[in-house]
């Protein structure tokens, strides 16, 4: 995701999408037209606290995220980062908690959320001003955060609380699809009325519908990745390529193996890869070992198949080398995950 580093905090990356500071500018907009107590509309100091208001808005996001993410340090998950960005923020885990634990994890946030909410109501009643004024905005939408997270709906926090609910009662996979179809038959409900009601629920329940579908999927490649390890799902004949060749000769090789990119290998070790993006528009007699990328990220026989899918997701790399012990035994392209899936989804239908 295109998004830049901020701060660290309890070991974790705190990093903002280039979408927040868009998202800043619209906030500032709908804190500044909206009647008070959901806006600051014709109040003392308006513009100005209509800015406070977004950016406070979004350290109040950043403590709800907070709050699953030091949940799941506690229960031995790793966090690496939180993402803020449009509609809130992500907490990136490394594993998703299960069960009981996930319902812990997510259940966290909105009690954040209502902690600040509580606050800030307290704060409204006070004297001086304009700390009233912000007060009585910023309870109210932290309380409509809280709330809204709640609702039972993937990937809201309370469609986790749900599954993890469930998951007492059904299996896990099971639990997930109840999850994700609920989420999508509210997502459909909340569309239609947001249309006659308001446009704002609309365009959530369109976000709602996706996350669903995207969370229905990952659940789907876990079942079906959740067992196998690289060395099952790799292709093992690998057409590789020389450091010394030159574009012209690899060009050639490219059209016969038709294949997007290549390793580079040099006394039988992986020394690069070299795709025909990095040699497009370069001359004929220029050697790959100037183009190719040195930076590899390679996966061992024993890698877990998912950590692999995570690993293409999160660097955008398609191809992935197999090494065992400085040998490349294989290759993953995320068009091999792709198949993967095409041949699950034909057998579960066929049977
Ligand atoms: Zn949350």
């Amino acid at each position: 995701m295109a998004s830049v580093k901020l701060f660290r905090v309890f070991g974790i990356d705190v990093r903002i999408h280039y979408s927040l500071f868009l998202i800043l500018l619209i906030l500032v907009w709908i804190f500044y037209i909206q009647e008070f107590p959901y806006g600051f509309r014709g109040r003392d100091y308006g513009l100005e606290l209509s800015i406070i208001a977004s950016v406070s808005l979004f350290i109040s996001v950043f403590l709800h995220e907070l709050g699953h993410s030091l949940v799941s340090k506690k229960f031995g998950y790793n966090v690496r980062e939180i993402i803020l960005f449009i509609f809130g923020g992500v907490a990136v885990l490394e594993r998703q908690p299960k069960g009981m634990k996930e319902l812990a994890v997510s259940i966290t946030g909105p009690a954040v959320s209502f902690a600040i909410a509580a606050i800030f109501y307290f704060l409204s009643f006070s004297d001086s001003q304009p700390l009233a004024d912000f007060s009585a905005v910023f309870f109210r939408i932290n309380a409509i955060i809280a709330l809204f997270n709640l609702i039972p709906a993937f990937p809201l926090d309370g469609g986790r609380v749900l599954r993890g609910f469930l998951s007492r009662y059904v299996p896990p996979d099971r639990a997930t699809s109840i999850a994700t179809e609920t989420g999508k038959a509210m997502a459909i409900f909340m569309a239609v009325f947001g249309l006659f009601y308001n446009l704002w629920l609309t365009i959530i329940a369109v976000f709602i519908y996706l996350g669903a579908s995207e969370e229905e999927k990952m659940s789907r490649l876990e079942n079906l990745l959740g067992k196998l390890k690289a060395e099952d799902i790799m292709t093992s004949e690998i057409k590789t390529v020389s450091p010394d060749m030159t574009v012209g000769e690899f060009m050639k090789i490219a059209f016969r193996a038709k294949h997007l990119g290549y390793p580079v290998v040099e006394d039988g070790e992986l020394v690069g890869m070299i795709t025909i993006h990095d040699v497009a528009g370069k001359p004929e007699s220029v050697a790959i070992r100037e183009l190719m990328s040195r930076e590899l990220v390679t996966v061992n026989p024993d890698t877990p198949a998912m950590e692999v899918f995570r690993l293409m997701n999160e660097t955008g790399i398609g191809r992935i080398p197999v090494i065992d012990n400085d040998r490349l035994v294989g290759i993953i392209t995320k068009t091999d995950l792709v198949r993967l899936m095409q041949i699950q989804e034909v057998l579960r239908i066929g049977r």
